[in-house]
């Protein structure tokens, strides 16, 4: 239920009414909007129909909010996109777009450092890199671990671009609240609920990835699992989902991002490298993620992507990134946003 004050409410009538809701055990979210305030109550929409807040001082009126996801819903922020920034960059918000790069696993120094210094020079907003991976065999390469963070930092050192970094297991939250700049949430994680709430206790924005075959709803329930431990900092990303069709890797849903503006104001990013499975679909992906309104793309780049370890096939050339992000960049801009 969503309690919509008068303009002219004030702030002993918002506390009495946050005070009465609860009594009934729901999760209260006070929002402050330029004319009003709007209080949230998650939870059973029952006992609160029976609290008879329409009464109260101040409350214009009382609406349920009948959709499965609560905070994640665009009715939870006035109807606007929120925005937030990474070490200074912007996401979300529709004046920006972040161009997310980097190799899919920290293989080595070396590897990441030159990885890094290209997408750095490309213009891209943040690097990418896992240092635990979830591989479909256990007998496929995991990842080097924390040796892995502290090559990223040191990329972060070298090139100012802020890290985002898989989060695997619970175990790891430490050392991935120590090295993160964005905390990612992987596809095949995405309804572990209890690594969500660790997540979303971390204190660093998560970018968090739908599931291999979920829904929409679905994903956006997995966001409120983040947002309702107080991080507001959440992206969504879109990698593809499963379908009959066996071409590509997976299927990208670019209607997804969309239906999601319309749903969500959390902003969306696309992985058209994970989608594909295909260096030679990346870019068109890319540009077409860029002109259904993605608030960015995340993409996989590696100097030699026949010797990389996980994902080669799907890998840019390093060579090839600085083109590969001005026409990514062009079609971004032809709405109006730059690359940030
Ligand atoms: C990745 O980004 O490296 C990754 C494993 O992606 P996903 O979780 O989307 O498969
Ligand atoms: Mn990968």
């Amino acid at each position: 239920m969503m309690i919509v004050m008068t303009p002219d409410a004030g702030e002993a009538e918002i506390a009495a009414v946050r005070k009465r809701l609860e009594t009934t055990g729901v999760h209260v979210l006070v929002m402050p909007g330029e004319l009003t305030t709007a209080i949230g109550a998650i939870g059973d929409p029952e006992g609160v129909r029976t609290l008879g807040l329409e009464g109260m001082a101040g409350v214009d009126r009382v609406v349920p909010i009948s959709r499965p996801y609560k905070l994640a819903s665009l009715e939870l922020n006035h109807h606007e996109p929120s925005t937030f920034e990474v070490n200074g960059r912007r996401v979300g918000g529709g004046s920006t777009f972040c161009l997310i790069a980097g190799p899919c696993t920290v293989e080595s120094r070396e590897q990441t450092l030159d990885v890094a210094r290209v997408v750095k020079a490309g213009g891209a907003s943040m690097l990418r890199g896992g240092a635990f991976k979830p591989r479909t065999s256990p007998f496929a390469f995991k990842g080097l671990g924390v040796p892995a963070l502290e090559i990223l930092a040191e990329a972060r050192e070298e090139t100012g671009l802020p890290i985002v970094t898989e989060f695997l297991d619970t175990q790891h939250a430490d050392a991935i609240a120590r090295y993160a700049d964005v905390v990612q949430i992987g596809a095949r994680n995405m309804q572990n609920y209890a690594l969500l709430e660790v997540a979303g206790k971390l204190g660093k924005p998560v970018l968090l990835k739908r599931g291999l075959s979920s829904s929409l709803d679905e994903l956006l329930m997995a966001a409120d699992y983040v947002l309702k431990e107080g991080n507001e900092r959440v992206m969504l990303c879109e990698r593809g989902i499963r379908t009959f069709e066996t071409a590509t890797r997976f299927t990208l849903d670019l209607s997804a991002v969309p239906w999601l503006k319309l749903h969500t104001h959390l902003p969306v990013i696309v992985d058209p490298s994970h989608a594909s499975g295909d260096r030679r679909l990346v870019e068109p992906l890319g540009r077409a993620a860029a002109a259904v309104g993605a608030d960015g793309i995340i993409v996989e780049v590696h100097q030699d992507p026949d010797v990389a370890l996980c994902d080669g096939p799907q890998a840019l050339y390093g060579r090839d990134f600085a083109d590969f992000a001005a026409r990514v960049a062009a079609h971004a801009g032809l709405d109006g946003r730059t690359v940030a």
